[in-house]
């Protein structure tokens, strides 16, 4: 599954620490037509998955006459042309977002297929429409250029490459055909979504219409998948239920994850973060950090340094739960804290959206904010918590909870397999 993915944030705070991804346990495998492109672990499973299923089941009952290392080097061969033909699927995606002004931040192959993670919302419909349906439409020429290759190779019997075109052709029509599926976050959700909006300009209702649409091709691709395990389905059930969980989540995620941004619109951390007055002395043993700082003041986290110079990093409730109890008398401050060069920050001028998902992605309660050199102050989840209560009430509706639980992927997504 291909899934064009928004998230927010510039590269170098990105690399304030954590994984560039966004998803972790990726690492970068090369750099093309100016993006990185990423590997996940998962992808593995899925490149030794396809290459044993290629070997061991179509191969042999197309080409019976071939040993087991021939079948092996084809079915290498054609994972490795398949996933090829899955980047291309992205690519495609990221090309034509960035020509029409959408960042592209990376793009990452994982189980379900490919991530194009972009840097904002397509500006307009028409472009949510062609970054959208770019990437079907690259699987199916990638699918006729196979075919072609398939009809060639097969008038001149050259078994081999015949064999690895034709479950290529078959394999990147499939991809297209799937990815149209008119379910958010799948391609053809994305353009569903953009013809909703294009009608009713009101991108958070058409997006809540998508992915409706998703939940409910999410649904179905689960209900068939459970059918085929009492039929000769096996394996495919199973992923095919994998894959509508996958959805499911997606749909209800991206949706979530619009919401709450656009409650938290037009907010700065200047005006969420509480001004941090108090400094701990790095002298100062646990036991003093929780019973004069913590518990008095009701807060969880604490700048550390001298009380004129500079600050030398941040104590917080999650650095105390790793130290045992008993050593609070004898451990200081100074120990238990992250240093400052080491500690994920915002400035009074980051849009309050960006610092939800850096606190989501690097699992963190609270942001310290600098300006210049020094800090200015604290952003904590509860500040953006409150805000974010306030103008649901103001607005109405309803928020789910969970959408303060951290998603290492903030997912607005288009997928393809
Ligand atoms: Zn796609």
């Amino acid at each position: 599954m291909a899934t064009l993915q928004v998230t927010k944030g510039t590269p170098t705070q990105r690399a304030a620490g954590g994984t560039p991804t966004g998803m972790g346990g990726s690492f970068r495998l090369l750099r093309l037509l100016g993006f990185d492109i990423y590997i996940h672990w998962s992808w593995l499973i899925i490149a030794l998955l396809s290459t044993w299923s290629l070997a061991t089941d179509y191969l042999p009952d197309s080409y019976p006459g071939w040993t087991a290392q021939q079948r092996w080097l084809a079915g290498a061969i054609t994972s490795l042309l398949f996933f090829g033909s899955v980047l291309a699927h992205e690519l495609s995606h990221s090309v034509v977002a960035r020509r029409r002004g959408v960042p592209v931040r990376n793009i990452t192959l994982f189980i379900f297929g490919g991530v194009s993670a972009l840097g904002g919302e397509p500006r307009g419909a028409r472009d949510e429409f062609w970054i959208a349906i770019v990437g079907p439409l690259t699987s199916f020429a990638a699918g006729a250029l196979f075919a072609a290759i398939w009809l060639v190779a097969r008038a001149q019997d050259v078994t081999g490459v015949a064999a690895v075109a034709g479950y290529l052709a078959y394999i990147n029509v499939a991809v297209g055909i799937f990815n149209l599926l008119p379910g958010f976050p799948l391609d053809g959700g994305r353009v569903l979504r953009s013809l909703v909006w294009g009608a009713n300009r009101d991108m958070l209702a058409a997006t809540r219409v998508a992915a409706n649409a998703g939940r409910l091709v999410a649904a179905l691709l689960i209900g068939l998948g459970i059918l085929s395990l009492f039929g000769q389905g096996g394996f495919g059930g199973v992923w095919f239920i994998f894959i509508g969980w996958f959805l499911w989540n997606a749909a209800e995620n991206s949706y979530q994850q619009l919401l709450v941004e656009n409650r938290l619109a037009g907010l700065t951390v200047g005006q969420l973060a509480e001004p941090a007055a108090t400094r701990v002395p790095p002298d100062a043993t646990l036991r003093q950090l929780v019973h004069e700082y913590i518990l008095p003041r009701n807060q969880r986290a604490f700048f550390v340094g001298p009380a004129a110079g500079e600050v030398l990093g941040l104590v917080t409730l999650s650095d105390l739960r790793e130290e045992p109890e008993e050593r609070w008398d004898t451990t200081t401050v100074s120990r238990a804290i992250t240093p400052r060069e080491r500690l994920v920050t915002v400035t009074p001028e980051t849009e309050a959206t960006e610092a939800l998902r850096l606190m989501a992605e690097h699992t963190i309660n609270q942001l310290p904010v600098v300006a210049g050199r020094d800090f200015v102050g604290l952003l904590t989840r509860a500040a953006l918590i409150r805000a974010l209560q306030f103008r649901e009430q103001i607005g109405g509706r309803r928020t789910s909870a969970d959408i303060l639980v951290p998603h290492a992927e903030g997912t607005s997504a288009a997928a393809s397999p």
